[in-house]
């Protein structure tokens, strides 16, 4: 149902973030909160991200999550608890199109069937994507069949990450055998897809400093074996992950160089030989890629970003994200400290003024997740991904 309520969810946002709707101050002054009465003062997001651990197994030279726990052990113990989750979704409702379930390694949770339940109980998203590192091949198998005997109408996205082929990979990744591994992994997901076909299995690699060179050999390689999607994503500094000041992210040129071959194969044959979904996907892709280059190119945000209007995150303490870039610079508060009720601070007045420096564009960044939101929220975007999409169908290049 929530798919063809989406173009009129989308003009909402469009028109909230163009005209700046206000809370209705008229209602707050008598004590009564307008979401309480059924009166939004603007739309909720239609995509979240909850980051339901830090704990994580890997060892990455892009990210530094794994190292919160090494260093303050008993913080691992103010996650928030399942019951919590529980609330947050209830509070969020039907609203949200996608949601992604991440981490840390999401799958070190041993609660994250009851949590994915929850979430599936109270909001129904069209879409659950989780990515992992695939450390756990027989574990993650075995929770992801899980989630699908719970759940046959969200589409479920696991999405293993891949940062190199061979010994290149576990380098990057700081553990031996992980390449392994993922392969297992894969294997054992797409044995599941033959009896859930609301399973679709992706591949995701972060673009280094570490691994800019060998991209295609990494698109050649899962080419090989064929996902249902492949993104490339470009290694940023974030607060979340404790990346800032750590030159990870290659620059423009080298960039440029490593996705334009990619950018062509795309075009002239993969975009060309997929079904519907795919070339829909692909078109979103090449779009992105480009803003991705100039993004960094030119430091700043290429079109408006919808991060805090259309999109956000909630880390595993219960801070409420505009996104997981700035995190805590972009936090609207906890929704431990307002007894979960997702919209009070949603409609919070911190929430108006991390919106409006994001509007003045005090930020900018490649960031995947926001990008493809504040795509679909551009009309000229999405003119440009139709054009691509139609062209596909041309027989010449
Ligand atoms: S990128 Fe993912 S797998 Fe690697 S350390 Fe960070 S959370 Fe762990
Ligand atoms: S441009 Fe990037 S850093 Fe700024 S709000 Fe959007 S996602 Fe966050």
């Amino acid at each position: 149902m929530l798919k063809f309520l989406l173009p009129l969810k989308i003009l909402k946002l469009k028109a909230f973030r163009t005209f700046g709707l206000k809370p209705l101050q008229g209602l707050r002054g008598r004590g009564a909160e307008p979401h309480s009465l059924g009166l939004q003062s603007h739309p909720m997001p239609i995509n979240f991200t909850i980051s339901i651990t830090n704990k994580c197994n890997a060892h990455c030279k892009t990210c530094n999550i794994w190292r919160i726990y090494e260093e303050q052990p008993s913080l691992s113990k103010s996650e928030l608890k399942k019951e919590e989750f529980e609330r947050i979704f209830e509070s969020i409702g039907r609203s949200a199109y996608w949601f992604t379930i991440s981490g840390g390694e999401p799958f070190l949770r041993k609660d994250i069937v009851e949590i994915y339940e929850a979430l599936v109980h109270h909001c129904s998203p069209n879409i659950i994507n989780i990515p992992t590192n695939a450390i756990t091949p027989k574990l993650i198998e075995k929770r992801v069949r899980e989630f699908l005997e719970i759940n046959n109408k969200s589409t479920l996205i696991v999405n293993l990450s891949l940062d190199g082929v061979g010994d290149k990979h576990d380098e990057i990744r700081g553990v031996n055998g992980n390449f392994k591994k993922l392969l297992d992994t894969y294997e054992g997901l797409k044995a599941l897809k033959e009896d859930f076909e609301n399973l679709r299995l992706g591949v995701h690699t972060v673009i280094s400093i570490y691994n800019a060179d060998h991209i295609p050999a990494i698109y050649n390689f899962v080419r090989g074996f064929k996902p249902d999607s492949h993104i490339f994503e470009v290694a940023e500094e974030r607060v979340e992950l404790l990346t800032i000041g750590s030159g990870i992210t290659p620059d423009h040129e080298t960039l440029s160089e490593a996705m334009t071959g990619i950018n062509k194969d795309i075009r002239s044959n993969y975009l060309k030989s997929g079904d519907f979904l795919s070339r829909i996907t692909q078109s979103f892709r090449l779009e992105y890629y480009e803003l991705m280059k100039k993004a960094l190119n030119e430091k700043r945000q290429i079109i408006p970003c919808y991060a805090g209007y259309a999109s956000c995150q909630i880390n595993p303490y219960g801070e409420l994200w505009a996104c997981c870039i700035l995190g805590s610079k972009s936090s609207f508060g906890n929704l431990r400290d307002v007894d979960y009720d997702f919209n009070k601070l949603w409609h919070s007045k911190k929430a108006y003024e991390i919106r409006a420096s994001i509007k003045r564009r005090e930020c900018y960044c490649p960031l995947a997740n926001a990008s493809y939101t504040s795509m679909l929220c551009n009309f000229s975007m999405v003119g440009k991904v139709l054009s691509t999409l139609i062209k596909s169908y041309f027989p010449f290049p």
